[in-house]
């Protein structure tokens, strides 16, 4: 039975809990990126939110800050190690505007070695390992960078069994995707499409979860974007055609605005999810089973790395 890899080493999947499978805690954007709310910097304000994390009952975060945007894996370990919280991270790119200057010299075999190394060596010489593999796309395009960083995450999830979790661009390509890991030898129940509630449209959820691949509702409590209200009526029509065990719940709060702990007021928080949306849920008819489905089953069934 495989393992799940977490910044402090492997743990069983039996023992992950409930877990946000798509969440930044530090982040160092490159200087390209004007707007510094983005830039997540504070090892005492991750520690705080991650505290109030775990006290409403959240066990797990995937960390998918990628190596083109600023991951700190010694920090994630320390985060991790203070408040108790299992924290997996990313190995893979952005998108195209982040990891072109990473990927234009570098074949797909280079990209994928390293994404490799970092699953099975470590990153770069901290000893901390990644438990996922990133990959990206534009706003209704794949571009030529991101087409090798796909092909190569693939390659990479043959040789380690990690799960590939996508960024889409406001929930664009998502079949694309999928095609395009395909193509490359996975399978669609190994690959989870992030941010698809910027594209809040039951016909395009059922025509992804139809692929076999998992859904990322990834925005919940960004009401700026979609009313979570609509994330709630999508959800449950998933559930009762029976796609529920395929859907994935997460934040994605990646400004320092979005977490009270920065203080300033920001919102909506790592407890939101877990005290506001999981009780609305329950509230509208969804059954505890079926809410521990998304928030515990399918995240340990996803992060374990199948044996290859
Ligand atoms: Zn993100």
């Amino acid at each position: 039975m495989g393992k799940i890899r977490t910044v402090l080493g492997d743990i069983e999947p039996t023992a992950l809990g409930i877990t946000y499978m798509h969440e930044h805690v530090i982040t160092h954007p490159p200087a390209s990126v004007t707007d510094r709310d983005l830039a997540m910097e504070s090892i005492a304000a991750a520690t705080r939110e991650l505290s109030h994390f775990h006290m409403a009952g959240g066990r797990a975060l995937v960390e998918m800050t990628p190596r083109d945007y600023g991951r700190d894996p010694l920090a994630l370990r320390e985060i991790s190690r203070v408040t108790g919280v299992h924290i997996i991270c990313t190995t893979g790119w952005l998108k195209d505007a982040f990891c072109r200057p990473w990927t234009e010299e570098r074949t797909i075999n280079e990209l994928a070695e390293e994404m490799i190394r970092e699953i099975t060596d470590g990153i770069d010489d901290t000893g901390v390992r990644a438990g996922v593999i990133k990959a990206a796309s534009s706003l209704n395009a794949i571009t030529p960078a991101e087409e090798k960083v796909f092909r190569a995450a693939a390659r990479a999830h043959r040789e380690t069994g990690a799960l590939i979790s996508t960024h889409t661009e406001k929930g664009t390509m998502a079949l694309e995707q999928i095609d395009l890991l395909r193509s490359e030898g996975v399978t669609p129940e190994r690959i989870l499409v992030g941010h698809l509630d910027h594209k809040p449209d039951l016909n395009y959820w059922r025509a992804v979860a139809r692929t076999g691949a998992n859904l990322g509702i990834d925005q919940i409590g960004k009401e700026k974007y979609q009313p979570d209200h609509l994330r709630i009526e999508l959800i449950l029509a998933m559930a009762a055609e029976g796609y529920g065990t395929q859907l994935c719940l997460s934040s994605d709060l990646a400004r320092t605005s979005y977490w009270p702990s920065y203080g300033g007021w920001g919102g909506p928080g790592l407890t939101y999810i877990l005290w506001r949306f999981l009780p609305w849920l329950r509230e509208r008819g969804l059954d505890v089973q079926q809410i521990e489905a998304m928030v515990i089953a399918t995240p340990a069934r996803l992060l374990t790395l199948n044996d290859v």
